[in-house]
């Protein structure tokens, strides 16, 4: 009798687990097929140096004073490092 207790207690316990599982599984496919814009790479930025929108994937990135900053281009990257050197 006390084995058949524990038996279904076993049961009980596994059936919710699988339950659990199945439900996180199905979280998880409903939160991929939404759209995460916490930090994704086709943000648009704008550039601190000529104030254009752009892709951040097609933006040059640059670490200025511990910052990682995004630039529309080479050249914004670099004229912003000499204007900030020239101060
Ligand atoms: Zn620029």
């Amino acid at each position: 009798m006390v084995d058949l207790l524990i038996f279904l207690l076993i049961v009980w316990g596994g059936w919710r687990l699988v339950k659990f599982f199945i439900k996180a599984y199905f979280d998880s496919l409903n939160s991929a097929q939404e759209p995460n814009d916490s930090d994704t790479d086709t943000d648009l930025i704008r550039d601190p140096q000529c104030g254009t929108y752009f892709l951040k994937q097609e933006g040059v990135r640059g670490v200025i004073g511990g910052r990682t900053v995004y630039f529309c281009s080479r050249q914004c990257y670099e004229r912003y490092v000499a204007n900030r050197s020239a101060k």
